[in-house]
């Protein structure tokens, strides 16, 4: 992959792209300044007795802004985790949170860790033992910060901190609410699994609802007809990759991942992708298509949709220029730079931004914590009421006709709404809502201000929303 050689950190960037949207805005410098700060980062070394000797490790929390509680955001494990990114993460997941209407302020926390070096045991005992620093400062807690997980961790370190937090508050009736992605049977909710993904495919969905967008970006006909590039196989890639080509028919032509990329115009096999990566730890040797070891030629290939879901800062201004793709979906945090934006920008190419593409999982993560606070599964109460209700309907309707309706159909129309159904409404609901509300404001303004584009109105909306919060607590 090709180096990014900006000066700037993830720090400087998000704030550069933070202060693009406040210049076109009324607000206070105080405002502005207390809205940008990072509250606070809370740094921890902590050793494990491992392998036979004792082994020392550094992670973070970072809480940006505390606007209203919890504060939220995921926790990642790998090797080059720092502060600066940790902070830049926890200040988007605040704008994020505004922007999609979850009531969360922002926080992110890291541990530097190549969870690929040790087995599982290993990685239960290092996880109790961060998890343990952060909740005896409260800095993991139901009501005050609720993380979740993000690169390098999932569904089973949820359940650890989880099981970790319980042991060390027996009598909180909400303890499972401490953090969220956790698996179904310690209290996770379904869906949150594949929501960042399925955010990401809901993101594109929107997108191309409106032909104005699509010919913005210099694109025709439907999503199914795009031919896609994917960054990164991972959890949020995977799933956004899956989805696209099985339930929209979109085309993934290529698919990056560290050592190097895999490319078929005919359209990959995701799911065999995957498979042949955990076994193989990378994608050389994979039959369904042709390696490339230079990722970032591929990065840079002919195709219309571009979903980097890896890493910050891949598209930076070293490459910008070179890349081809006409819309790129920010399914990561922080892929492209504050100058790779304006390269692209330039250029005409439309950037659905990160705070809102990848929102899906902080989405279900909301409906996960709530679930846990209620105590109850989503739709538990109703479900069997609402298929009565409408087996009376159809009966009514057949007694009138004398005719029998398609079994199919009425198979259909009959099921009342599961968990699953409720979570993907929600998610459907909540992703359509923020793009409506993002593409009026850049449409609004595009034609009179050429700085104008989907990620500086996210930013827009995302800061007025936390303005007005610190507004109506008489900052
Ligand atoms: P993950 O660890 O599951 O997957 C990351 C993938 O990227 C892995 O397959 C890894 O091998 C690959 N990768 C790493 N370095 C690469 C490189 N240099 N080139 C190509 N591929 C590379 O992580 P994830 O949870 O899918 O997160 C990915 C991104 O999405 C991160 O930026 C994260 O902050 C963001 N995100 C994740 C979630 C979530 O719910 N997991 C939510 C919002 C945002």
């Amino acid at each position: 992959m090709s180096e990014n050689k900006e000066q700037a950190g993830f720090s400087e960037n998000v704030d550069r792209l933070f202060d693009r949207a406040v210049r076109k805005m009324n607000l206070s410098e105080g405002l502005v300044e207390k809205i940008r700060i990072v509250n606070s980062t809370y740094t921890v070394r902590f050793g494990v007795k491992l392998r036979g000797d004792i082994c020392t490790f550094t992670g973070y929390r970072s809480v940006h802004s505390e606007h209203t509680e919890p504060v939220k955001g995921g926790i990642r494990y790998a090797p080059n985790v720092h502060q600066d990114e940790v902070e830049a993460l926890a200040a988007l997941m605040t704008y994020k949170c505004a922007l999609v209407e979850v009531p969360f302020g922002g926080s992110k926390g890291g541990l530097r860790i190549d969870p690929r070096e040790w087995d599982n045991r290993e990685l239960e005992q290092i996880t109790r033992r961060f998890a343990y620093e952060l909740i005896k400062r409260d800095l993991i807690h139901p009501s005050q910060n609720v993380p979740a997980p993000d690169m390098g961790t999932g569904e089973q370190e949820m359940a650890w901190i989880a099981d970790q937090y319980h042991r060390m508050h027996t009598t909180d009736i909400d303890s499972r609410a401490c953090v969220t992605g956790k698996p179904l049977n310690a209290g996770g909710i379904r869906g949150r699994v594949e929501a960042t993904g399925r955010g990401v495919q809901y993101a594109l969905r929107d997108f191309f609802r409106y032909d104005e967008d699509v010919a913005v970006a210099g694109l025709t006909g439907s999503l199914g007809d795009q031919r896609v590039i994917v960054q990164g196989l991972g959890n949020v890639g995977y799933h956004a990759a899956k989805f696209l080509s099985e339930e929209d028919g979109c085309k993934i032509i290529a698919v990056l991942e560290r050592d190097g990329a895999v490319i078929n115009e005919n359209g990959l096999d995701i799911e065999a992708m995957r498979t042949y990566i955990s076994e193989n730890n990378g994608v050389e040797g994979f039959e369904g298509g042709t390696f490339e070891a230079d990722s970032d030629k591929v990065l840079c290939a002919d195709c219309e949709i571009l979903i980097p879901a890896a890493l910050e800062g891949v598209i930076h201004s070293g490459n910008a220029d070179q890349v081809k793709a006409k819309l790129i979906i920010e399914a990561a945090n922080g892929p492209v730079t504050a100058d790779a934006d304006e390269i692209l920008r330039n250029k005409g190419v439309v950037i659905i931004p990160d705070l809102y593409a990848n929102a899906g999982g902080v989405t279900v993560s909301y409906f996960e914590w709530v679930k846990n606070l209620s105590h109850i599964r989503f739709g538990r109460m109703q479900r069997r009421e609402e298929e009565a209700r409408h087996m009376m309907l159809i009966d009514e309707i057949e007694k009138a006709t004398g005719k029998n309706l398609n079994e199919e159909f009425k198979k259909r129309y009959i099921q009342g709404a599961d968990e699953l159904t409720l979570v993907r409404s929600g998610l459907d609901d909540t992703m359509r809502g923020a793009y409506a509300d993002m593409r009026k404001l850049w449409h609004l303004n595009r034609e009179s201000d050429p700085s104008m584009d989907l990620r500086t109105a996210a930013y827009m909306l995302a800061i007025k929303r936390v303005a007005d919060s610190y507004k109506s607590l008489g900052l």
